[in-house]
């Protein structure tokens, strides 16, 4: 097949959470024609770049700077080779492209993000789980805890513990305890059902479950302190509603009761 790709544009792509075949088919055909891929290699699983064609050139953007990643690109794109940017997850959570694009469009060098599969989806898949349970949660909080990044003050952990919806916790297991005490603070019930997933769908993911009470000694005592997922809420729990959708006795547009 020839190539839809146009080389003078640099292509942002989501990696999935671990597993190499949960990348999209596009994202695979992008690194298997790329001539330039830059990954961040202290998440993406360094299988994906098997999926390169010989000869292409991977660089781990881990050990360089802004500055530096962008230099790569544009000499790809000026020697008009395809360049790939790997990026963990889909790119649209905690990924950085923005300030890439900036950077590349004061070069006149535009981009295109090529979605992917999620961390939080990934670990939803791992646990079998769905974030939204009929009648005990509609909605889920995508977020983190304040780090060297800071959060507003609007969007505390407290704040959203509130709610007591569905929570994905990004970035932040390193501080367990602290997450669980925001989380009290908020008014989650120390009973409240937690899974911290490490690695989801990688070889080596560990899960951990247990509540508000006894997650932050169950994951010190694990030895989990990156790359992992806090979950939390009810839709752990065991109260479950059927729904309405596949119920016999309901009718919706495709199907009389
Ligand atoms: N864009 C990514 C998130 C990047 S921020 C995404 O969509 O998933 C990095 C954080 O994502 C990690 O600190 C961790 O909280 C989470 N993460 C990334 N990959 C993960 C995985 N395979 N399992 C669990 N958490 C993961």
């Amino acid at each position: 097949m020839s190539s839809p790709f146009d080389p003078s544009l640099v292509y942002f792509v989501g990696a999935g959470p671990g597993d190499p075949e949960l990348l999209t088919l596009k994202g695979h055909r992008l690194l298997s024609q790329a001539d330039v891929v830059i990954y961040a290699g202290s998440l993406i699983n360094p299988a994906l770049l098997d999926y390169c064609k010989a000869g292409a050139r991977c660089h781990d953007s881990a050990r360089l700077d802004l500055g530096q990643i962008i230099d790569l690109m544009v000499t790809g794109v000026s020697a008009g080779q395809l360049v790939v940017r790997l990026q963990t997850g889909d790119l649209s959570l905690y990924g950085s492209i923005r300030e890439q694009g900036e950077e590349l469009a004061k070069l006149g060098i535009g981009f295109r993000a090529v979605a992917g599969v999620s961390s939080f989806l990934g670990a939803a898949a791992e646990l079998g789980v769905e974030y939204t349970v009929p009648e005990i949660s509609q909605s889920l909080v995508i977020t983190r805890m304040s780090g060297r990044t800071p959060t507003p003050e609007k969007e505390s952990l407290e704040a959203f513990a509130a709610h007591q919806t569905s929570m994905a916790i990004f970035l932040s297991v390193q501080e367990i305890g602290e997450v669980v005490a925001r989380l009290r603070d908020g008014g989650y019930p120390a009973d409240t059902q937690v899974a911290v997933v490490y690695k989801a769908t990688w070889p080596d993911c560990q899960v951990v479950r247990g509540t508000l009470a006894t997650i932050a000694g169950q994951v010190t005592s694990a030895g989990i302190r990156k790359t992992a997922l806090i979950l939390v809420g009810a839709f752990l729990g065991d109260e479950y509603h059927y729904s309405k959708l596949y119920d016999a006795g309901f009718s919706h547009e495709y199907r009389q009761a």
